[in-house]
């Protein structure tokens, strides 16, 4: 998380006095403010630009903020994102159902500009210590990659992306060779080390799209958004090359470490917009076993599967 970031509020409304109305209120509060005039636009932008904060007017014509309310949370890209509702009404059965939908807090309309003010920004403050907290959650401490909990989550989101959008997602998962006797041989400290090193490979020869991260113990994923399996294999040949050609040293240890790759990408399936995290992470995990079975130091493609 970065402080000097802007934060950025989307603010869905049918009525264009509000828009100009909380433009002009949140002026000075420098956020980036994003506009969507009914739901769907509305659903679109937090797609694309994962909003810190939403505003969301209950009462629209079509779709209504009840229901776009309702598409947030039940979408794992977008469930976690706080929304403040507007509306005309205060009955407590609406505000009562507004809040079981995930709302954090809302406005009643016409609102006060000061009101409005210390609204979003308190929704805003929880947001940075939220993302803040849930970024140290997710990072791998001996690496500084992403963890196993961040992987299951991220993953189940690029594919919902994915089936949305029809762009193809590929895992690439490796592990580390006889990595147990580099262990007996050299020591934990040095088993450490290695794993430090291979980590840093994987973080340099990625792409900025690409998600490293480490998935336990001495093992690996790397979520591919965007590409295809034999994408993926042509990546993950890179890594494996440049994991076997650096000699890893400390001390009076020196090792040359391989691994094992395993890739599964969704256009091997026959339905990816079908495809779950789990299918997708045990075909890979086939393909490494795969690997391994076939001499280790190689790249395995799982078979294409219904
Ligand atoms: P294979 O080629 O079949 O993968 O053999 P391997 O020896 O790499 O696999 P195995 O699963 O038998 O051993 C993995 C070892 O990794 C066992 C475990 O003690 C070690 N290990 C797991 N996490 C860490 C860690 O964080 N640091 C160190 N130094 N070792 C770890
Ligand atoms: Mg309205
Ligand atoms: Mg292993
Ligand atoms: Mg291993």
């Amino acid at each position: 998380m970065n402080e000097g970031v802007p934060q950025s509020v989307l603010v869905v409304d049918d009525s264009a006095d509000i828009h100009q109305l909380v433009s002009a209120r949140l002026r000075s509060e420098g956020v980036r403010l994003l506009h969507a005039h009914n739901a769907e636009e509305g659903l679109g932008l937090a797609l694309q630009h994962r909003p810190d904060l939403i505003l969301l007017d209950l009462e629209m014509p079509g779709v209504d903020g009840m229901t776009l309310c309702r598409q947030l949370l039940e979408d794992p890209m977008l469930s976690d994102l706080p929304v403040i509702f507007l509306t005309g009404t205060i009955d407590v059965e609406t505000k009562v159902q507004a809040f079981e939908l995930g709302a954090v807090d809302y406005v009643t309309k016409p609102f006060d500009a000061i009101e409005l003010k210390a609204r979003v920004r308190s929704a805003l403050r929880t947001k940075r210590y939220q993302d803040l907290l849930t970024t140290k959650a997710q990072i791998d401490v001996l690496t500084g990659l992403w963890n196993r909990g961040y992987l299951d989550n991220r993953l189940a989101a690029e594919l919902s992306h994915m089936a949305r959008q029809g762009s193809p997602v590929s895992l690439i998962m490796l592990d580390i060779d006889h990595f147990k006797s580099i262990n007996d041989r050299h020591g934990h400290p040095f088993g450490d080390l290695v794993i430090q090193r291979i980590a840093e490979i994987l973080g340099r020869l990625s792409r900025d799209s690409d998600i490293v991260c480490r998935y336990g113990g001495e093992e690996f994923a790397i979520i591919l958004r965007n590409t295809p399996a034999n994408g993926a294999l042509a990546i993950a040949e890179r890594l494996r090359e440049a994991i076997a050609a650096t000699p890893l040293s400390q001390g009076r240890s020196r090792v040359r470490a391989t691994a094992s790759f395993g890739i599964a990408g969704s256009d091997q399936f026959d339905d990816p917009s079908q495809l779950s995290p789990e299918t997708l992470l045990k075909a890979a995990d086939e393909a490494l076993y795969g690997a391994k079975a076939d001499g280790r130091n190689r790249v395995g493609l799982g078979h294409t599967q219904g």
